[in-house]
């Protein structure tokens, strides 16, 4: 049976990093028929938006997409493609999985931990205006409903994935309202777990602080749309940085795999940018479409490669370029179906 995917290339690193996921994929044993539409930076002249409707029906009709990272302009200019698409299509929940690498040099050595961010709502949800000319006013939206979703989602996700505690992280001594509304959602939700799985909470920058000096502490983070963003890149940070962050958004209609990083237009076609996050990602994929086999041939190879360093990108102190890493893994699969 072959699965149809939606394939997002996306802007800068994005296309290289998209081809050379799509080469591993289509290596692990799973069939793909892919659906490529563009978004981004180089689609806004002809369709006057960076996300044009026929993406957002090409995901819908597909249920599932993976896309490059998009480039979103700082201050001015459009909003964010890839907070529109979470939010026009539902996918509340960002999924970012952050577990240390053999043969990457960081700080611990045994990190495993779990984001799991509010994806709609918060500072994100885009409503902010000019008080007069010297001041403006972001609106932070927090509802119960998203909040006992996401809790709920951390705590399935748990349950499924035989992990023992959830931590919801918030900054409920200040914002006593917004905050306060989603450590309550939260500890409701951790009532009906009670006896499975284990609850605790923490306020963000202890929580910054905690996660930096002793990670091992930590399983399953749930927290709101801002500092999910925040706390996941320094979980990308413990485990050898941005190259080797997945990311999913899923909701109860499609799924989108992304990275964690950004489209780094510094390193745009020259070759050089690490797909493993977004391989990692497509590794998530293949969960998601219920082919663990394949999940795991792919994050075997891919782990294995890492280990050893010869096929490596820069930015995890390796020689190879972008596409030389995913030849390694797709050969690595090689070997692997050969034993
Ligand atoms: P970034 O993640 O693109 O890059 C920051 C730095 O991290 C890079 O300069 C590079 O040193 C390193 N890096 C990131 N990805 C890497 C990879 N695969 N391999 C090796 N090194 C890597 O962050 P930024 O510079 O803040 O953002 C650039 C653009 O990307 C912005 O327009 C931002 O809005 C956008 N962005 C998009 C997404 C997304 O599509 N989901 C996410 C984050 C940022």
């Amino acid at each position: 049976m072959s699965h149809r995917v939606t394939l997002i290339p996306g802007d800068g690193i994005g296309p290289e990093l998209a081809e050379a996921t799509r080469r591993v994929l289509d290596a692990s044993g799973v069939e793909f028929e892919w659906e490529v539409v563009d978004a981004g930076e180089a689609v806004m002249a002809e369709h006057g938006t960076p996300l044009p409707e026929g993406v957002l029906e090409s995901i819908r009709r597909n249920r599932v997409a993976i896309k490059g990272p998009i480039t979103t302009p700082v201050g001015e200019g459009f909003r964010s493609v890839n907070v529109t698409l979470r939010q026009v299509l539902g996918l509340y929940a960002n999924l970012r999985p952050a577990r240390s690498m053999k043969g990457l040099e960081t700080r611990y050595e045994n990190v495993d931990l779990v984001i799991v961010r509010e994806n709609t709502e918060d500072l994100y949800a885009g409503i902010e205006h000019m008080v007069g000319r010297d001041a403006a006013e972001s609106i932070k939206i927090i509802t119960r409903e998203a909040s006992e979703r996401i809790a709920r989602y951390a705590f399935e996700y748990a349950v499924a994935n035989g992990r023992r505690k959830v931590t919801a992280v918030h900054k409920a001594n200040i914002m006593k309202l917004s905050d306060g509304l989603f450590l309550d959602s939260c500890r409701t939700v951790a009532a009906e777990y009670d006896g499975r799985v284990e609850f605790e909470d923490r306020i963000v920058d202890n929580m910054c602080m905690q996660l930096v000096q002793k990670p091992e502490q930590y399983d399953v983070l749930v927290l709101p749309n801002l500092y999910g963003d925040i706390v996941s890149d320094l979980a990308a940070g413990l485990v050898g940085g941005l190259g080797v962050a997945p990311g999913a958004n899923i909701g109860p209609d499609a799924a989108v795999f992304e990275a964690v990083h950004g489209s780094a237009p510094k390193y745009a076609g020259q070759n050089k940018a690490n797909p493993t996050a977004l391989i990692l990602s497509g590794v998530m994929m293949l969960r998601h479409l219920g082919q663990p086999e394949a999940a795991d041939r792919v994050e075997g190879a891919l782990r294995e490669v890492v280990a050893e360093g010869r096929a490596t990108t820069y930015d995890i102190g390796g020689p190879a370029g972008t596409s030389q890493f995913a030849d390694a893994v797709v050969a690595r699969m090689g070997v692997t179906a050969a034993r």
